[in-house]
């Protein structure tokens, strides 16, 4: 049976990592690591995923700056908001919380988000640069997968991954990052034909497409690595993946549970992504 993959005690043991390097920073007499957080509107779901946000850049000693905008909100004021965090050198990180409302241009705000402190990765730059190499921030869903079988230790170099799920934010990115890992990638989505013909033949598999229990073990190959990166709130208000997890653990080498499995390091790559901008600013201030 499958090895389960605790993705809280991972995400701990880099969160302390990230502590150090924090405190390196202040000691060199740099600014503190500081993320803007803009909430538009009320959304519960969206309250909590900020409120997690910020509560996990404290624990850390990242300065976090709520911005809780009126769902109102023109969007011209919301690009002048970015604007001016853009400008605000105690800001290393900026980001919007999605979904927004309809009278706000999503794309627009993504692109006024300054490159250097997209930490997010959604900016088109960072997106073309998951292609070319050259992001400056990875997107965090997916480069929590990565950092996750890099702390397994597990090959991914010429491994067959197939990606189910497309989405700009996790499948696209995710498919990309593992193929710049030279691993031999196939996506799949809502209008693949017969996706076990495709699921069999993955070494790992990344299920992130929203469907609880999608995956049942007879589409998974014995000895895969299964990363499930859904979560669903099922009609009970239990929490769960997209992964059969009891059946599929029985054939796979090594499983990621939900909740507890892809979930803690989502927002551990957004501590990350904000620490390694603060960086990069403190070095070059020191130039
Ligand atoms: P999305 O709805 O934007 O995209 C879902 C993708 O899955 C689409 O490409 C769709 O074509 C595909 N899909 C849907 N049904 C399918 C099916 N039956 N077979 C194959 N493919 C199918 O969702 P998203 O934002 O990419 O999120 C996907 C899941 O991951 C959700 O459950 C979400 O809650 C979860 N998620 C988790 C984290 C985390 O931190 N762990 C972060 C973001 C999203």
């Amino acid at each position: 049976t499958a090895r389960i993959v605790d993705g809280r005690a991972l995400a701990a043991r880099l969160r302390s990592q990230y502590a150090i390097r924090v405190r390196d920073l202040q000691d060199m007499g740099a600014q503190p690591p500081g993320l803007a957080v803009i909430l538009v509107g009320d959304d519960p779901a969206s309250a909590v995923y900020v409120r997690n946000k910020i509560r996990a850049c404290e624990a850390t000693g990242i300065r976090s700056i709520a911005l809780r905008l009126p769902g109102s909100i023109s969007n011209a004021e919301l690009l002048g908001r970015i604007v001016e965090l853009n400008a605000d050198e105690a800001v290393h990180g900026i980001l919007v919380q999605l979904p927004l409302p309809p009278q706000i241009d999503l794309p627009r705000v993504l692109e006024t988000i300054a490159v250097e402190k997209d930490v997010d990765g959604f900016h088109l730059y960072n997106v073309g640069g998951l292609v070319t190499g050259s992001t400056v921030f990875s997107p965090c869903t997916p480069y929590g997968v990565v950092k996750l079988l890099e702390a397994e230790n597990l090959a991914i170099e010429g491994q067959n991954v197939v990606v189910v799920g497309a989405s700009n934010i996790v499948g696209k990115p995710m498919a990309l990052m593992l193929m710049a890992r030279d691993a031999t990638v196939a996506i799949c989505h809502a209008k693949t034909r017969d996706l076990a013909q495709f699921t069999m033949l993955a070494d790992i598999l990344v299920v992130a497409a929203g469907v609880p229990g999608l995956i049942v073990p007879q589409m998974v190959k014995t000895g895969a690595v299964v990363i499930d990166v859904g979560i669903n709130r099922l009609p009970n208000g239990r929490i769960t993946g997209d992964v059969d997890f009891e059946g599929v653990a029985q054939k796979a080498s090594l499983i990621t549970p939900v909740p507890g499995g892809v979930g803690p390091m989502t927002v551990t790559m957004l501590l990350e992504n904000t620490i390694a901008s603060a960086e990069r600013a403190a070095a070059r201030r020191r130039r």
